[in-house]
């Protein structure tokens, strides 16, 4: 028997489908919410049942069902499903609860769901380009339903958070941060594609696992994968050439490569590197704030010299140069220190882009002994390595610095180099603490402290934000640098007496406005922009922003 479908579409005079196609098209559907005439006018009769709900009911029942999941992962599920069905509720009850739901639609939760892909898989999300797909995709590209596609998050799954090679399980990633992208900035779900390059795995347990959704095949490596990338990007600029393309969870022996390849040929960025210095340079601002300090007066010791650490050294050396100092005199105020120990001089086959932070000086072999011999201000811990901030490195923070800075970055929580309360008692409450994934607050001898989450989520959105509304050609290290600025400059003094480097998540849609302004300005003035400047950026900014309100069809 010739099998057909079972669904007849019927398309309304306005264009829109009708019927049981308008209810299963997440974009239009709005559920129990469509008015008696929506239900008249595009075949719905019978198909719903009779009552009508507002958006606000129906975040509500979501709300209800969603805190009955008995675990994180269950309700990282939920709301995959929800997003499925009806985008629009889904960016409703996120803008609505970001800071509940931020930790179950990214980090830590999202790093749980990348380890558990292949067992809860329902249906895809995003575009999985596989090694096999080599010489066609372009086709592939052209599969996508959407025509204008404007902000594309790829990964190739090697270092996922800090879990390593994920392999494609990894496109829980691509998928999370375009939900920031639109909950946290509003950039309109109809133009972002989640996509994933599965070049294979070198994961074992993923490759004898029967429920893995990858390709079977050890990862390409050399002129294959680099073959493979780049035929990716050229399809990109071929079907749009407007698209922003944010690299993501790519291992740091290509992230660096892959990043100095593009970024002065297309519009990219790697969030790794940029976003996470921006997202750190913003809460070592603050924290000067409090310290009083003088940002080219610090000595910052990094534990990991990755993508994050170098991310950050980067953006804080600009920083300081553009505070008056030379470029030998800021790159003299980061250390870096790797798995095998202080990156000085004198050691031999130093990866290139730990270079630049060589110094002339002692090698020390672990965190403490460096701790004691540089005397840093500020210590950053982004090695993916938990329980690395011991009592005697944080202790030994505290002998030197009044106020010692420490963020532990790494992610998901179950990598953060030290807990909140260990920062906080470890330095008898004197912590200027952050972390990369959310920790509560901590009572400390009768006082409050509520650790910043220094996470991404608060730079790329709005950066994305500022390149799509102003068209900008390339992504540059500038528009981070005048982004954490911008960031810094939104934490009241309130959110500084209670330790808050960041400011709260509730306000992250103006934030990510003012940093949408902040890089389109660079955009402008650099001459990178492709559309005219508005009177007032801001307003534009948030003149361009997704509105999850339901529409009237009719
Ligand atoms: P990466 O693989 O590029 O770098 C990791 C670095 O850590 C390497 O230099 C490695 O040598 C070093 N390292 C490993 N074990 C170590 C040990 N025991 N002691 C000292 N150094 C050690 O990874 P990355 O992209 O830099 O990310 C690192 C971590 O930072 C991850 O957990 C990631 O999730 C986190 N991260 C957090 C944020 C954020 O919260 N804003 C942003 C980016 C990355």
């Amino acid at each position: 028997m010739e099998e057909r479908s079972r669904h007849k579409v019927i398309y309304h005079k306005s264009g829109l489908p009708t019927g049981f196609a308008l209810l299963n098209d997440p974009a239009l559907n709005k559920g129990t919410a469509f008015t008696e005439n929506e239900r008249n006018e595009l075949n719905l009769r019978g198909l719903l049942p009779p009552h009508i709900h507002t958006q606000e009911e129906q975040v509500e029942r979501v709300l209800v069902n969603y805190r009955a999941k008995p675990n994180d992962l269950e309700k990282y599920i939920f709301m995959m499903g929800l997003q499925g069905r009806n985008e629009r509720l889904f960016y409703r009850v996120v803008m609505s609860h970001i800071e509940e739901l931020m930790p179950i639609i990214y980090t830590p939760t999202v790093g749980k769901a990348c380890q558990e892909y292949g067992n809860i898989f329902r249906r895809p999300r995003g575009l999985f380009i596989s090694a096999n797909d080599k010489g066609f995709i372009l086709d592939v590209l052209k599969n996508w339903p959407q025509q204008d596609v404007r902000c594309i998050v790829v990964t190739d799954g090697e270092r996922i958070l800090g879990l390593g090679d994920l392999g494609a399980d990894g496109m829980g990633i691509p998928v999370g941060k375009l939900v920031l992208y639109s909950a946290c900035a509003g950039v309109d779900p109809a133009v972002c594609l989640p996509v994933t390059l599965d070049v294979g795995t070198d994961n074992a347990s993923l490759l004898n696992n029967p429920l893995y959704i990858g390709l079977k095949q050890p990862r390409l490596r050399g002129e294959a994968y680099d073959e493979f990338v780049d035929e990716f990007i050229q399809a990109v600029l071929k079907l749009w050439p407007k698209a922003l393309v944010q690299l993501e969870d790519f291992a740091n022996i290509n992230a660096f490569r892959l990043l100095d390849k593009y970024k002065n040929r297309i519009c990219t960025f790697d969030d790794d590197i940029q976003g996470t210095g921006g997202v750190a340079l913003a809460g070592i601002y603050s924290a000067l704030r409090i310290t009083k300090g003088k940002l080219i007066d610090q000595r910052v010791l990094f534990l990991g010299a990755g993508e994050a650490g170098v991310g950050i050294a980067d953006l804080i050396v600009a920083a300081m140069i553009d505070e008056g100092l030379s470029e030998s005199e800021a790159r003299r105020r980061c250390w870096l220190l790797d798995s095998k120990g202080l990156v000085v001089k004198k050691r031999t086959h130093l990866a290139e882009h730990k270079l630049p932070y060589a110094h002339d000086g002692e090698f020390q072999p672990d965190l403490e002994s460096a701790v004691k011999a540089i005397k840093p201000n500020i210590l950053i811990g982004c090695s993916g390595k938990p329980s690395t901030f011991t009592r005697a490195v944080l202790e030994e923070m505290g002998k030197n610095n009044e106020r010692p800075v420490v963020f532990a970055l790494s992610n998901p929580t179950s990598k953060a180099e030290c807990t909140a309360q260990e920062a906080y008692t470890w330095t008898d409450g004197r912590a200027i603490f952050a972390s990369g994934s959310p920790f509560q607050p901590v009572s400390y001898k009768g006082k409050t402290y509520v650790p910043g989450q220094g996470n991404n989520a608060y730079v790329f959105p709005g950066v994305g934000l500022g390149v799509i509304a102003c068209e900008a050609k390339r992504v540059t290290d500038e528009m981070f640098f005048h982004a954490a600025k911008a960031l810094a400059k939104t934490v009241t003094s309130d959110d500084l007496t209670f330790g808050l480097v960041y400011p709260p998540l509730t306000r992250i849609r103006e934030v990510s406005a003012v940093i949408a302004t902040a890089t389109a300005e660079v955009a402008y003035e650099r001459g990178l922009a492709g559309k005219p400047r508005p009177e007032n950026i801001l307003s534009y900014m948030r003149s361009q922003m997704y509105d999850p309100s339901y529409p009237k069809f009719v």
